[in-house]
């Protein structure tokens, strides 16, 4: 790969972008990440992600490095410098480099990184015969509406999820499920009824999840925010995770055993598509 990158202001062929170790990314993982999908070299659900980065930067007392308006602009950039058609665009902004300490520095600088993957996000193969998962232990810390770097422990459970044999995990806490390793969680009841976990600071308030929300009471599907056991997961219709890169993609499985028909689910076709859609042509 010989990408362009930013770093801080500057466009770098990737091999010579480089960040100090006494970054407080590196150190501490004290650094603040986002995740926008490329389609037809347009940034799906753009609005959603910029909100969310500003939420993620205040909550850390982190001073965003550019303006709304440059942001965007970066963005723009970074994907007709790499002529990205379809992909993801990944920018991470960490505190910046200081002494070691646990104290906030007074005065860092902070570090703002963004570069580009292609990705087929649109034809996505999975999306048609679904994934599967495993349920695991939510051992993640109590602050998952910040989208931090610290991405260790979803990590661990995706191995372990992979390792019993499924695509990705489930995590569970106090008998309910929280979220995937990287995706929000949805099951379809038997009565048609869209549930997904209400907003708090146990699971990251995804933005394809607002999405899919408002599509999906606007097809007239009744949506229900609240929290389901692993159980109601198996007894429901269909499942499906969403995420900024996988849109709806269909589970078909949970800890072996089959959801449903055992293939995606009708609603969770149609949300994706409506999803594809409607994204697609509001996309900028
Ligand atoms: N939950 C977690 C833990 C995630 O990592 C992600 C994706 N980064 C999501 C949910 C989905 O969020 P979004 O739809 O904004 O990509």
């Amino acid at each position: 790969m010989n990408r362009t990158v930013y770093l801080n202001g500057s466009w770098l062929p990737e091999a010579d972008a480089k960040i100090s170790i006494f970054d407080r990314g590196f150190l501490f993982a004290d650094a603040i990440y986002e995740v926008t999908a490329v389609v037809g070299g347009k940034l799906v659900d753009y609005a959603g992600h910029a909100a969310r980065l500003q939420r993620s930067l205040k909550e850390l007392a982190i001073t965003c490095p550019l303006s709304p308006e440059a942001l965007l602009d970066v963005h723009r950039e970074i994907v007709a410098r790499n002529e990205v058609t379809e992909g993801l665009i990944y920018l991470q902004v960490s505190r910046g480099a200081a002494d070691r300490d646990f104290a906030y520095p007074a005065h860092a600088t902070p570090t703002l990184v963004l570069l580009t993957q292609t990705k087929a996000v649109l034809d996505n193969p999975r999306a048609k015969t679904g994934i599967s998962v495993a349920t695991i232990p939510d051992l993640r810390w109590g602050r998952r509406d910040i989208k931090t770097v610290q991405l260790l422990f979803p990590s661990m459970a995706k191995m372990e999820a992979m390792r019993q044999g499924a695509d990705d995990a489930w995590l569970v806490e106090d008998g309910f499920i929280t979220e995937g390793s990287s995706a929000t969680a949805h099951i379809v009841t038997k009565d048609g009824v869209l549930v997904t976990r209400g907003l708090s600071n146990a699971i990251l308030h995804g933005i394809t999840r607002a999405s899919i929300i408002d599509i999906a009471r606007s097809a007239g599907i009744a949506v229900e925010e609240r929290a389901f056991t692993p159980d109601e997961a198996l007894a429901a219709a269909e499942a499906f995770i969403t995420s900024a890169t996988s849109f709806v993609m269909p589970v078909v499985r949970i800890d072996g055993k089959t959801i449903g028909t055992g293939v995606p689910g009708p609603i969770s076709k149609q949300l994706r598509e409506l999803y594809v859609e409607s994204r697609l042509a509001a996309a900028i």
